[in-house]
């Protein structure tokens, strides 16, 4: 919960940002600026890259810069702690990690955490009490659903959702029934929706939002898990939103080896998160601090080759006759969807749906099929998998529900990765003619 001394915010850093973030008035790209942003050698020994700080506390200079750090880390006063304190509030290898990943967005400031869901439920847990409303789109990450809807349920919070491609008068309807129920302290969105792929129009949402809390000195944050095509191909602070959610396990880790989570945003929202992570401990660790740090380096060039990849990949499964069709960005036929596509997106991503001709069957035996691909949930690693959301990670979703989001046994779900198309292509033609 916040209260007036959360919002001072806490910001314990241990260095002013005081690297070159421009040259002759040219603004830096994110590219570059992950190989030295945040970092300066010169206190590290003159190592090039960071070391990996493992340690649980930091030795204050005296008792009275001591003082002066826990006013900061407590939110008594404003402008928060200059020095590191205690490795549950933060350390080197997250600040750094916390510097670059704001530069994706753009934005002020940035928090990491242990895992994605441990991001969205610090971020839940400081906005939301209880009697309050929770605004979202559907479908959500199935944790993220079983978090509001079952857990948070609980503690007396409630929610009601819109479909992710809902128009602004439909989104304004159900935020109007929402404030019928009690105060709507969030509006929380995931685009594109998983399996689905649907957008949400992230402009519509703050538009409805604007029209339903004009005047009043209280507007709900508008977050969104932005894990599917962030940071590379969306950046919702843009259209509208306040807070950017990432598991960094998917694309930002891209490695598969690491489980991570983000939340970026402004200053005054990011301060109360803060706050409470420094609370409940769900910060990340120092060692998948620094590998995310390895990770950002290679980002845009992983995600370029795998968005590459999957054109071709989806160019070529598009024509095949086994395949009844393939739910990707780059063939929108729906117009809404394209409009949004073409307000918010950069790029169609690298994980889409391949509906098979057939049932459980042929998916099972395609899947089985695969050389290249590897078997096994998740998505966003330099390699392509493959999985059936009907048998694997929606297995416990009601059968009326799984109908509804387009979840039958002939679905494959595809991550690709960066290995050469043509092998790509090559391995999903011969998994097709096992079928
Ligand atoms: C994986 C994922 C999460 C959860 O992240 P973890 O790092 O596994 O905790 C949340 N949202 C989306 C869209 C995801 O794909």
């Amino acid at each position: 919960m916040t209260d007036e001394s959360d919002l001072t915010g806490a910001t314990p850093r241990r260095r002013p940002k005081a690297d070159v973030l421009e040259i002759n008035g040219r603004k830096l790209k994110p590219s570059t600026l992950m190989m030295g942003h945040g970092f300066d050698p010169a206190l590290s020994e003159g190592s090039l890259k960071p070391p990996i700080f493992l340690t649980s506390t930091f030795v204050f200079e005296n008792a009275a810069a001591g003082k002066r750090h826990f006013e900061g880390v407590t939110g008594k006063r404003p402008g928060g702690a200059e020095g590191l304190v205690y490795s549950r509030f933060n350390g080197p290898n997250q600040e750094i990690l916390e510097d670059r990943l704001a530069v994706w967005e753009d934005a002020e400031d940035a928090l990491t955490f242990s895992s994605g869901m441990s991001a969205i439920a610090t971020l839940l847990l400081t906005f939301v009490q209880p009697g309050d409303v929770i605004v979202h789109s559907g479908p959500l990450y199935a944790a993220t659903e079983t978090l509001i809807g079952r857990i948070l349920g609980k503690f007396g919070v409630k929610w009601l959702d819109f479909p992710a491609g809902a128009e602004q008068s439909e989104i304004e309807e159900v935020i109007s029934r929402a404030k019928s129920m009690g105060r709507v302290s969030l509006i929380y969105l995931e685009s594109p929706a998983n399996p689905t792929n649907v957008l949400v129009d992230v402009q519509a949402v703050a538009a409805a939002r604007e029209t339903l809390f004009a005047g009043e000195d209280q507007r709900p944050p508008i977050a969104i898990d932005n894990t599917f095509l962030g940071p590379l191909w969306s950046k919702p602070l843009d259209h509208g939103a306040d807070l950017s959610v990432y598991s960094l396990t998917k694309y930002a880790g891209g490695h598969s080896d690491l489980v991570a989570g983000g939340v970026v945003g402004s200053n005054a929202l990011i301060n109360p998160i803060r706050m409470m992570r420094n609370t409940i401990g769900t910060i990340t660790d120092p060692n998948s601090a620094w590998m995310l740090l390895r990770s950002l380096e290679t980002l845009e060039l992983r995600m370029s080759r795998a968005g590459e990849n999957a054109a071709k990949v989806c160019a070529f499964l598009r024509d095949q006759p086994k395949v009844e069709t393939v739910g990707y960005l780059g063939f929108l036929s729906n117009d809404r969807q394209a409009d949004i596509y073409r307000r918010h997106c950069t790029g169609a991503g690298s994980t889409f749906s391949l509906y098979l001709r057939g049932g459980e069957r042929e998916s099972f035996a395609f899947l089985d099929a695969l050389k290249i691909s590897k078997l096994a949930v998740s998505l966003g690693g330099t390699e392509t998998l493959a999985s059936a959301p009907a048998a694997m990670t929606h297995l416990s979703v009601p059968d009326e529900r799984k109908a509804a989001l387009g979840i039958t046994d002939n679905l494959v779900r595809i991550s690709i990765g960066v290995e050469d198309p043509d092998d790509l292509v090559a391995d999903f033609e011969q998994a097709l003619s096992a079928i």
